[in-house]
């Protein structure tokens, strides 16, 4: 039953209980409602035409796209600058959905285990699906998850082409079209050196693309904690007050460093710092710098289940969570995990380590997030088939066309297929 013929019976209930005709006063309306068939029919009796009739509803039921059963489900392992995992769900219509699972090795064996449970069925039930794939196994395998997840994204970028709707319109509607990305300077693109001036020209390399805002690993250029505010300081003196600059540093941090660093970088106004230190053995001091709240505290990237993210919400011990729809295991489980994160006052970064299929699958789901605040840039980005830059001022623009709205870049895929894979072929 459509919204629209929803709405029908409801007036229609409406009318009847103003006249004095309820068909029986001790079903409430919203039973009636419920009822659809009961009350259709008997909406058919009295309405003036024929609105909603039996015949109708069982012709309507024939056009369903959800006749339409998956045939196949492949992937093309991509290697160039970085490795990602593309994956296709095809269905028997020959339409197709493409996703990305987060992880480097071949997954041809995980995609045949979840190949089975998903074959001939329908592609718009997506969490059904998901669910029943994650429940394959006991304790799902990080590689496990990555792969449900690549899978669950496909079917998204599917569902989207079958109804013919951005993806976001199946998620709950777009807050935004345009996705704030921040722009993580990562080693290669980073000088190994703690020379402030070659970093400080790498912000402004990053700033004159159009991004403000931007995350540093700038341990890796070696030092310690008073060479690397040296460096943040030539990148806030370069980009100005205005520009967002956020500090990671991957769990390589000790309790006494990470309070070295929030101490000396005060008047930096730091947008945050992420992972500073490992969490079991730190987690208390973790918990008293969210409560101090000198510096916002990120963390949270590689949590893989909404259960482990409930449990360190509880725990209040960071400021910003910083889910990854490739390692939680899809789009609705990011959203879960942000909906949650609401519930505690918290807003979300999304972290990403993604090319493009996987960046903008989770921009559809960014979009849909009131508390989002920001998605880190793609790898890889000649995956897909685009003109210029992916970002515009700092931001990822969602079009409006069926499902993702991207298009792989095939040629340039085919020839950088890694060794052991095919272009979707097995
Ligand atoms: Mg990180």
């Amino acid at each position: 039953m459509g919204f629209a013929e929803g709405n029908q019976i409801f007036a229609l209930l409406s009318h009847l209980e103003r006249i004095g005709l309820s068909m029986e006063k001790n079903i409430s309306r919203r039973k009636l409602f419920l009822l659809g068939g009961g009350a259709a029919t008997a909406a058919s009796v009295f309405s003036p035409r024929n609105l909603f009739g039996i015949d109708e509803l069982a012709a309507k039921a024939e056009m369903r796209p959800s006749k339409m059963k998956i045939r196949a489900v492949q992937s093309a392992r991509i290697e160039d600058e970085y490795v990602c995992n593309l994956i296709k769900v095809t269905t028997d219509s020959g339409l197709y959905g493409i996703g990305e699972a987060r992880c480097k090795i071949l997954v041809a064996h995980q995609i045949e285990t979840f190949r089975k449970l998903v074959i001939g069925e329908d592609p718009l039930r997506v969490d059904f699906l998901t669910r029943k794939m994650l429940a394959a196994s006991t304790h799902p395998s990080r590689v496990e998850i990555g792969v449900v997840a690549g899978i669950e994204t496909a079917l998204w970028d599917l569902a989207g082409k079958i109804l013919n709707t951005p993806t976001y319109n199946l998620l709950g509607g777009a807050c935004r079209d345009k996705i704030p990305v921040y722009h993580d300077l990562a080693p290669a693109e980073t000088p190994k050196t703690t020379e402030p001036a070659l970093w400080a020209a790498c912000a402004k390399e990053a700033k004159k693309a159009g991004f403000s805002a931007m995350k540093f690993d700038i341990y890796r250029g070696g030092g310690d904690v008073r060479e690397w505010v040296r460096i943040l300081q030539a990148i806030r003196t370069e980009v100005g007050p205005e520009v967002q600059l956020g500090a990671e540093f991957h769990w390589r941090l000790n309790s006494e460093k990470t309070d070295q660093f929030i101490a000396m970088t005060e008047d930096l106004d730091l947008w945050f710092i992420e992972d500073p230190m490992s969490y079991g053995e730190n987690l208390a001091h973790y918990q008293r710098l969210t409560a101090a709240g000198k510096v916002p505290i990120v963390a949270l990237e590689q949590m893989q289940t909404v259960k482990s993210f409930h449990e360190m919400l509880e725990k209040r011990m960071c400021t910003i969570i910083e889910p990854d729809a490739q390692y939680c295991g899809g789009l609705l489980s990011l959203k879960r995990i942000a909906d949650l994160g609401e519930l505690y006052g918290q807003d979300i970064l999304c972290h990403n380590m993604s090319s493009p299929v996987g960046t903008y699958a989770q921009a559809h789901a960014c979009a849909t997030i009131p508390n989002f605040v920001a998605l880190e840039n793609a790898c890889a980005e000649n995956v897909i088939l685009h003109k210029g830059s992916l970002y515009h001022n700092g931001t990822l623009v969602l079009n409006d066309k069926p499902g993702f709205g991207i298009e792989l870049n095939e040629e340039y895929c085919r020839k950088h297929i890694s060794k052991g894979s095919t272009y979707f072929d097995t």
